[in-house]
C-alpha cells in the first residue's frame, strides 16, 4: 500500500469527502492545506507571510507556494514520523508544487510510495454543485460566495489542472476516477486502484 495518496480535483469535485473516507479506511492522516489555512484565520500571532496567505485564501486565489510548503512539509513529516501514511487534499495545485513535492518525496526516499488520484469533474458541474452548497447553507465556508466561487473555478478549474496531470502522467503516477458518480461509487473506485 502506498504511503502517500495525492488527491487532485477542481473545487467541488468531492476531494475533501473522499479524503476523509480514505483516512477512515486506511487510518492515514488527512492533510488539507485549505483546512490548515482556515485554521489560521482570526489568529492574532501570525507573521506577515501567513496573514497574507489567509487574506489570499479568502479571495479564492492561490496562496504563495512557499506558504503551501511551509504548512505542508511539516504536516507530512509529522505524520510519516508517527508511522502513518498521508492523504493530501488540495495540497498540490500548480505545476511548481507538483514538482517540489515530488522532490520532497524523493528526498524522503518515498518517490515510489506515491499514488496520485484525480477525481474528474467538469467546470460547469463544479459550479452548479458549489452554488447549490451556497444556496443550502450546508457545509458553507468563508470563501463560499458566488463571486469567489467564479474566481476559484477560474484559477483552480480544469485548465489549471492540465499541466499538473501531464506531470504526473509523465511519471506514471496518475489514476483518474469519474467524479460524477455517487460518493460511495467514487470511494469504491478509489479503493480498486490499490488492489
Ligand atoms: P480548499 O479547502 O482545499 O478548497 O482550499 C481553500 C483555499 O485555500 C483555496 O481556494 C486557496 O486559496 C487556498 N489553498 C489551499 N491549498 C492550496 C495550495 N496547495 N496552493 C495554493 N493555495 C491553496
Amino acid at each position: 500500500m502506498k504511503k502517500i495518496i495525492i488527491l487532485l480535483g477542481i473545487p467541488g469535485s468531492g476531494k475533501g469527502t473522499q479524503a476523509m473516507r480514505l483516512v477512515e479506511h486506511y487510518g492515514y492522516e488527512h492533510i488539507s492545506t485549505g483546512d490548515l489555512l482556515r485554521g489560521l484565520q482570526g489568529r492574532k500571532d501570525l507573521d506577515q507571510e501567513l496573514q497574507e496567505a489567509v487574506d489570499t485564501m479568502l479571495e479564492g486565489k492561490l496562496v504563495k507556494d512557499d506558504v503551501v510548503y511551509r504548512l505542508g512539509f511539516d504536516a507530512i513529516r509529522d505524520a510519516l514520523d508517527a508511522g502513518r501514511g498521508v492523504v493530501l487534499d488540495g495540497v498540490v495545485r500548480n505545476l511548481a508544487q507538483a514538482e517540489r513535492y515530488q522532490t520532497f518525496f524523493e528526498e524522503l526516499g518515498l518517490s515510489d510510495d506515491v499514488q496520485v488520484i484525480e477525481i474528474a469533474l467538469d467546470d460547469k458541474e463544479s459550479f452548479d454543485r458549489l452554488k447549490a452548497r451556497i444556496a443550502s447553507g450546508y457545509q458553507s465556508r468563508p470563501d463560499d460566495t458566488e463571486e469567489i466561487l467564479r474566481e476559484r473555478i477560474k484559477v483552480q478549474g480544469n485548465e489549471a489542472l492540465e499541466p499538473i496531470k501531464a506531470f504526473y502522467n509523465k511519471h506514471d503516477l496518475l489514476a483518474v476516477v469519474d467524479g460524477r458518480q455517487s460518493m460511495d461509487a467514487v470511494h469504491e473506485a478509489i479503493l480498486r486502484i490499490f488492489l
